[in-house]
């Protein structure tokens, strides 16, 4: 069976960004278990994916743009510093991540600069701007349950299980 949409596929994975660092991996775990096509992974992954079938190994490198967008330089926000001292006694410091609210929801940002009272906050995704390179090794495709579509995850083994 080869990977087309609404197909159950379980990978071993690891990324890299351009300079050979690792990312991320699935070394060590269960299988990533996804569903194709509904927008599980980023895009430019997929379609890497497409077509492929149990035991096949992929290298894929993919553009900032099919991955997690270019960096946005609109994205970076000054903030008071004065906005967070209600938020217990932890001190803000650079680094941190704070859950902030953009108007269409929560969202995540990264603490980039702290000075005097003003605070630059990143709502960048952390790998925005970074080129993708995956290994990837396909250790199987099914087809996805009506009730997995429905849910738009997997179930069972490196999905869900309720
Ligand atoms: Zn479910």
């Amino acid at each position: 069976m080869i990977i087309e949409d609404h197909r159950v596929v379980n990978i071993h994975y690891t990324l890299k960004d351009a300079q050979g660092e690792v990312l991320d991996s699935s070394e060590g775990r269960e299988p990533l278990a996804y569903i194709q096509g509904i927008g599980n992974l980023i895009p430019g992954l997929e379609a890497e994916l497409h077509g492929k079938t149990k035991g096949d190994k992929v290298k894929a490198v993919i553009a900032p743009a099919d991955a997690y967008g270019e960096y946005d330089e609109q994205l970076k926000h000054l903030v008071p510093l004065s906005g967070f001292q209600s938020h217990g006694d932890e001190q803000l410091e650079v680094g941190m991540q704070v859950q902030v609210d953009t108007g269409q929801g929560h969202a995540v940002a990264l603490v980039t600069e702290i000075e005097g009272d003003n605070v630059t906050l990143d709502l960048n995704h952390p790998l925005a701007g970074t080129e993708l390179h995956f290994d990837v090794e396909i250790m199987g495709v099914r087809a996805a349950t009506e009730e997995e579509l429905d849910h738009g995850h997997v179930h069972g083994a490196g999905g869900h299980h309720h």
